[in-house]
């Protein structure tokens, strides 16, 4: 699974349930293990509910009066078991919200083959949790989204991952609708009014990777053609829904070449005998589904002139679903407890794949990049390790988070170039070979490599980065002619982490010399036998940070502009967790930014911008040091803002391609909102007066929300008042969501009390009142007058979110911005009392401390260092 970092949040809705004693919580009872599924499924997807006649055969362990199995919202008409001829009644009855149900027979099953059958009608869920519909261009469709624990919520099963049975469907539905399952469809025949689609018996597979889908869609037919893994065509099809019937020629035509790169890897044909690579509406993400991955409609239906980031992505995430086939769908975990292995192995694979298929578009950077993302949050003194126990349904969501799959895909990406590209992928196929159509552990998947890396000490190094939580710090300091790397663990100004060790895959780099060894202890000499700049993460792969020597960072600092992307990002990471660390100063992090202005990748120019807009954020920027912290957003963006010109008429730029287009929107905030340049803003505010005074053709929408929120920012409350008044009259309908969201961002101080305090229109609904206070949390300057008004109204707005721990939940991620100790302890108590104690709380406490900690012990120094300049 890939999801999209709000979806995450939205599954973790699922509250712990009171439940009686006796009701697993996680694993089942070992009592029954399915050996075959026959599901019969009637969807018509208009209808609110379908219904289901499910057999499943169970070998049972030992002779039972009662078994557990899972159902979730089923309103089962019958259930039987069969032993032989023998029919036995059964009692079925849900015992937990989360859908664990029981099934009590008066007398006892006997131990060994017994069949259990049920005939069930249950509602179609709304959203990718379950058997789904959704309603598009007024016709209804059915998808499925089981993982983790939804596929009980369409069909009665023992729904865990360790249970791996072929499964023999029917779906039945209405006259020409498609209808598609994991397997070939291998009969069409007609059933009263409806018409039942058979297909034939899957591989064996867990619960959660089934898959069906219904409904009026659009097809693209074609094939992958044969590789030297596999001799016959597969069969390809992009499904969507009708009206994007003109968008499949993008996925059908690169799908193709993804698998057979994934073919090659793995050394073994695709595991399936077709490919469905299917859009839905309302995924989020996208799902490995075998034979039938479903994707959000936004990550397959795309052209050949969408933008880069669009294809990129596009690229990521179809070579992730698809490297599943094999880790994940051919190779099962056990248990939800190595889920880590499955999302840590597909995320590295994601990014090394897509970069294959199209070079050009630097794709495995990414890769990189979001490793150094999760850094930030491993950081913390509040985490988790990476592999974790799980022992209650209600948590395996919650590792679908950054740590699964930032921090898991950069450490294998470590150990792979550590181990060598050839070592570890005869690692991974040994893997394959051994437990194909079958599960695996964590402790299988290490068996594998140490086969094939002959190196035990590579295993270690794994577990430590694996086992435990923590960014290490790699500190080199030359003396007397000798070069010393010591480690301890990374820690934040002001706070005290637990002490770690790791051993670590270090790989340093000077010129073309490459050097890499494992430090295995607190501190050993290491040999750079280059010459030139030392760089101390050679490619950027390491889960490390470093630190250096002044003299080396300036060298670094100095040859930042010619540095590979992968090496440049871990510069830029390292330099700035030493300043939070209290460590690395101001002038070198200006240093940097001009250094990193000169890169030649959009990506890495842009790198620093965003950092140093952190630095006001954060509180550093003290009166004094603001004309010089604006005049150097300006000084170094400014320059590449010209160089590709803005005009802010609306197809004043029609002619440049996405990137540019992306690239002068960021240039346009940089230099306009951060370096508050005058010329720029006094354009983008008549542009904003003209668009007002219902001149459509004077501003694009790209620049709306910037030019009038500068415009807010400047003129204060009697424009916010107007631009209030416009929106809510309706005066210009095409304005109302930008006027809004440009007095929430404008940060504004007065314009925050005004909305807090005068700020009453009835017609201004309490939705938009509480994704404007969201808002206005974001900005050093009117942060605390949001925290103080969202917290007076704290009960309204939980009621209006669903209640339950959902808004405490929510609200962790919003106040997180906070920068003072106060703020630390109010939010903490509060959000304590409401939702209880979450690791997503922790970590937001912990990080408004760490904020306050160094803006009270650094602003001052910050502030001197740009009043300086
Ligand atoms: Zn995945």
């Amino acid at each position: 699974m890939r999801l999209a970092g709000w979806l995450v949040s939205l599954t973790l809705v699922a509250g712990a349930p009171v439940a009686a004693q006796d009701v697993p919580q996680g694993l089942l009872p070992d009592v029954a293990a399915p050996t075959a599924y026959r599901i019969d499924l009637t969807i018509v997807p208009e209808n609110e509910r379908f219904s289901g006649h499910v057999e499943i055969d169970v070998d049972l362990k030992k002779a039972a009066r009662s078994l557990f199995l899972h159902g979730r919202d089923l309103n089962m008409a019958r259930a039987v078991a069969r032993v032989g001829k023998r029919s036995f009644a059964a009692t079925y009855t849900q015992v937990d919200p989360l859908g664990v149900a029981k099934l009590d027979f008066k007398t006892a099953l006997p131990k060994g083959k017994v069949t259990l059958a049920f005939d069930y009608d249950a509602p179609f869920a709304s959203s990718a949790a379950g058997l789904y519909r959704v309603k598009v261009a007024d016709k209804w469709y059915a998808w499925t989204q089981f993982q983790s624990i939804d596929a009980r919520g369409a069909f009665p099963s023992f729904d865990e991952p360790g249970h791996k049975t072929p499964f023999t469907v029917t779906l039945t539905t209405t006259p020409g609708l498609l209808a598609l399952g994991n397997a070939p469809e291998v009969d069409t025949a007609t059933a009263g009014a409806l018409v039942k689609h058979s297909f034939a018996p899957t591989r064996p597979l867990p619960t959660y990777l089934v898959a069906f889908v219904v409904g009026p869609m659009a097809v693209a037919h074609g094939s992958v053609r044969p590789s030297p893994q596999r001799a016959t065509p597969l069969p390809l099809r992009i499904v969507a829904t009708e009206p994007n019937k003109d968008k499949l020629a993008f996925a059908l035509e690169n799908s193709g070449p993804i698998v057979t790169l994934l073919e090659r890897y793995f050394g073994t044909e695709f595991p399936f005998p077709k490919l469905d690579q299917i859009a839905s509406p309302v995924m989020g993400g996208a799902m490995e589904n075998a034979g039938a991955d479903i994707y959000d409609d936004s990550l397959l239906l795309l052209d050949a002139n969408a933008p880069v980031a669009q294809q990129q992505l596009f690229g990521m995430v179809v070579a992730h679903e698809l490297a599943h086939q094999w880790f994940g769908d051919l190779v099962t975990p056990k248990w939800w407890d190595d889920l880590w292995l499955n999302e840590s192995f597909a995320n590295w694979m994601g990014y090394r794949i897509g970069n294959e298929w199209r070079p050009d578009l630097d794709i495995g950077v990414d890769a990189i990049s979001e490793g150094f993302e999760a850094m930030d949050l491993d950081a913390l003194v509040a985490g988790r390790p990476i592999h974790q126990k799980i022992s209650n349904d209600a948590d395996i969501d919650a590792a679908f988070d950054q740590i699964t799959y930032g921090k898991g895909g950069q450490v294998v990406g470590m150990i792979a170039g550590y181990m060598g590209d050839e070592k570890f992928r005869d690692g991974v196929r040994l893997h394959m070979s051994r437990h194909k159509y079958g599960n695996a552990t964590t402790d299988q998947f290490f068996a594998s490599l140490a086969d094939a890396a002959h190196d035990p000490r590579v295993l270690e190094s794994l577990r430590s980065f694996v086992d435990q939580q923590g960014v290490p710090v790699v500190t080199f300091h030359r003396a007397n002619g000798v070069l010393t790397a010591s480690q301890q663990r990374f820690a934040y100004f002001g706070t005290n982490a637990p002490a770690e060790q790791w051993i670590i895959p270090l790989c340093i780099r000077q010129g073309d010399a490459r050097n890499c060894t494992l430090l295995d202890k607190p501190s050993a000499p290491v040999v750079a036998n280059g010459t030139g700049t030392l760089v101390p993460n050679a490619g950027g792969w390491g889960y490390y940070r470093f630190d250096l020597d002044p003299a080396d960072w300036d060298s670094l600092i100095a040859a930042a502009p010619t540095l590979p992307t992968g090496e440049a990002l871990a510069v830029d990471d390292s330099l700035w967790a030493s300043f939070y660390a209290g460590k690395a100063n101001t002038a070198q992090l200006v240093a940097l930014a001009r250094a990193m202005a000169r890169h030649p990748k959009t990506k890495m120019q842009l790198d620093n911008g965003t950092r140093l807009a952190g630095l006001r954020d954060r509180g550093l920027i003290g009166a004094a040091a603001l004309p010089a912290y604006r005049k150097l957003f300006v000084d170094i963006y400014g320059p590449m803002l010209a160089k590709i010109g803005f005009d802010p008429k609306p197809g004043a730029h029609a002619n440049d391609n996405a990137d540019t287009v992306e690239l002068r929107e960021q240039l346009v905030g940089f230099v306009a909102d951060n370096g508050h340049d005058p010329v720029l803003r006094a354009r983008l505010a008549a542009a904003a007066d003209a668009r007002l005074a219902g001149d459509a053709h004077a501003l694009d929408d790209a620049f709306l929300p910037l030019a009038l929120a500068i415009t807010v920012q400047d003129r204060g409350v009697p424009f916010a008042r107007t631009l209030a008044e416009m929106a809510l009259a309706g005066k210009a309908p095409d304005l109302r969501e930008a006027a809004f969201r440009a007095i929430a961002s404008s940060g504004n101080a007065d314009v925050a009390k005004w909305y807090f305090t005068e700020f009453n229109d009835p017609r201004y609904k309490p939705r938009q009142r509480l994704f404007g206070a969201s808002l206005f949390l974001k900005d050093a300057d009117t942060r605390d007058a949001a925290l103080e008004y969202m917290l007076a109204h704290f009960d309204e707005f939980s009621k209006l979110t669903g209640g339950g721990g959902i808004f405490s939940g929510r609200s962790a991620e919003m106040f997180k911005a906070q920068c003072s100790l106060a703020a630390a302890d109010t939010v903490d108590a509060k959000l304590r009392a409401e939702g209880g104690s979450t690791l997503g709380l922790d970590r937001a406490v912990e990080g408004i401390r760490n904020c306050a900690r160094f803006k009270d012990a650094k602003a001052g120094e910050v502030t001197a260092a740009f009043a300086g300049m």
